[in-house]
């Protein structure tokens, strides 16, 4: 018995890792199609419908990079499998934390925002390390300090 059972689990283990595998697969060919590829670990979107302009509006479905957002019986939708959390929606809502984004970095570090200036901030603050990482990388034997970042 216990040997029938850890096969079970062998299989069950084997047929999650294969739909994982699928999606991840059908999720890359989706996005080749407006040439963007995954730029975070993970993540999730939300729009709360009750402070959204909708109809008016609609800036975030015209800033969406992969298509995620598309206007549907009178509210903005999404996609969730397009979206590769960019922040760009939010970077053009004109209403604060009316769209909200988690994404997961590769290094597992977790970014919430839902207004402009946090995409700004965040957006910084990446231009920023990648400056430092470019410059430890042409000049090594420099050392040097970021006031942000530490040393480098
Ligand atoms: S974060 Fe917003 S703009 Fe970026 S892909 Fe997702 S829905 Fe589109
Ligand atoms: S940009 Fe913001 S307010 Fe405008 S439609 Fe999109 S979610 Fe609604």
């Amino acid at each position: 018995m216990p040997e029938n059972n850890s096969s079970s689990i062998d299989i069950f283990s084997m047929l999650s890792e294969n739909k994982a595998e699928k999606k991840k697969f059908q999720r890359k060919e989706l996005l080749s199609s407006s040439g963007m590829k995954d730029l975070f670990k993970g993540g999730d979107i939300c729009i709360n419908k009750r402070t959204c302009w909708g109809l008016e509006c609609k800036l975030c479905i015209k800033a969406c990079p992969t298509n995620a957002l598309f206007w549907q019986t009178g509210e903005v939708k999404i996609i969730k499998d397009l979206c590769v959390y960019c922040g760009a929606c939010v970077l053009c809502c004109m209403v604060d934390d009316c769209i909200q984004i988690k994404r997961k970095r590769e290094d597992g570090t977790t970014e919430t925002f839902s207004k402009p200036k946090e995409v700004i901030k965040l957006d910084d603050k990446i231009n920023s390390q990648k400056r430092v990482e470019r410059i430890a990388t042409l000049f090594p034997t420099v050392d040097g300090y970021c006031e942000k970042y530490g040393k480098f």
